[in-house]
């Protein structure tokens, strides 16, 4: 079937400082986007509906948002975004507005969780049987795919939060994260990195020693995530890891920490996004649930 005969689907990566909206008929296959900033609820989602009533009509549309969210199909909450510190955002009924208002089936998930679907069926996981995908940036999230399936448990995993070692030379920071202090959010996020050192990675020179803390304190992410689930590719992305040099120092720490010896051996692999910066909307189009 030509891509004009499939339904049109509808995606939103709800974003904590801007929704990205888009119409196409898959997730590599998008006819129009747009990208709208992230305000109080009322205001953010009108805005998105609009635009969603301005384009051509969808038959079905997938949220992929930031959390933590309600994926409990049988909650009265469910597609809620839920204990979010963000002003005005705690119990928005993200999902319920859309379905009301634009009257189509909606499928809805964590962004990082749309993002791992995404990179696992069109991007860095494409030969793959199971990926991790991580966004190192504000906060530190994951989502984790295996065979096919998005991993959920009880609600959603919250990788950024595992407790990591500490690094020799960063045995003072308290961390950042309100709930745990120095887990790995806490210490390895963009705030925590601007805590220590007042600025971005990215703004710091080559040797400057946070380069190495940082990559040591991912590179244990990925040998965590590898150790518990065997995933084979851990995607690394987020406005952090654009920092020159960071993968490659992860990957270089990640490789000393495992001394060699996971089963999986050279299957596992830590890498850049394959679809860049549009992994969570090619994950929103995903979850659209006609698809
Ligand atoms: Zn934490």
């Amino acid at each position: 079937m030509s891509s004009s005969d499939k339904p049109l689907l509808g995606g939103i990566e709800a974003g904590g400082t801007k929704f990205v909206l888009a119409v196409g008929h898959s997730p590599t296959e998008i006819i129009a986007r747009h990208e709208i900033p992230t305000r109080d609820p009322s205001t953010t989602l009108a805005e998105a509906g609009e635009w969603f009533e301005g384009q051509q009509a969808i038959s079905a549309l997938g949220i992929a948002s930031f959390g933590p969210v309600e994926l409990d199909r049988s909650s009265p909450h469910w597609g809620h975004i839920t204990n979010t510190p963000k002003p005005g955002w705690a119990n928005c009924d993200i999902a319920g507005y859309f379905a009301e208002r634009l009257a189509v089936p909606i499928g809805f998930d964590t962004d990082v969780n749309g993002a791992a679907l995404a990179e696992y069926e069109h991007g860095a996981g494409k030969a793959a049987a199971s990926l991790a995908y991580i966004t190192v940036g504000t906060g530190i999230g994951g989502g984790l795919v295996l065979d096919g399936t998005a991993v959920h448990g009880a609600a959603h995993p919250e990788t950024g939060h595992i407790l990591p070692r500490r690094h020799a030379d960063d045995r003072e920071f308290e961390g950042v994260c309100p709930h745990h202090g120095d887990c790995l959010e806490g210490l390895a996020s963009g705030p925590a990195i601007k805590a220590r050192w007042g600025s971005s990675l990215s703004e710091l020179p080559a040797d400057h020693l946070a380069h190495e803390i940082i990559a040591y304190y991912l590179a244990q992410l990925a040998h965590s995530l590898i150790a518990m689930t065997a995933a084979e590719i851990i995607v690394l992305g987020g406005g952090v890891m654009r920092t020159g040099g960071l993968l490659g120092r992860v990957n270089e720490r990640a490789s000393q920490i495992g001394a060699a010896y996971f089963p999986g051996g050279s299957k596992h692999k830590i890498v850049s996004p394959g679809l860049g910066n549009n992994a969570g909307l090619a994950g929103a189009l995903l979850l659209a649930p006609s698809h």
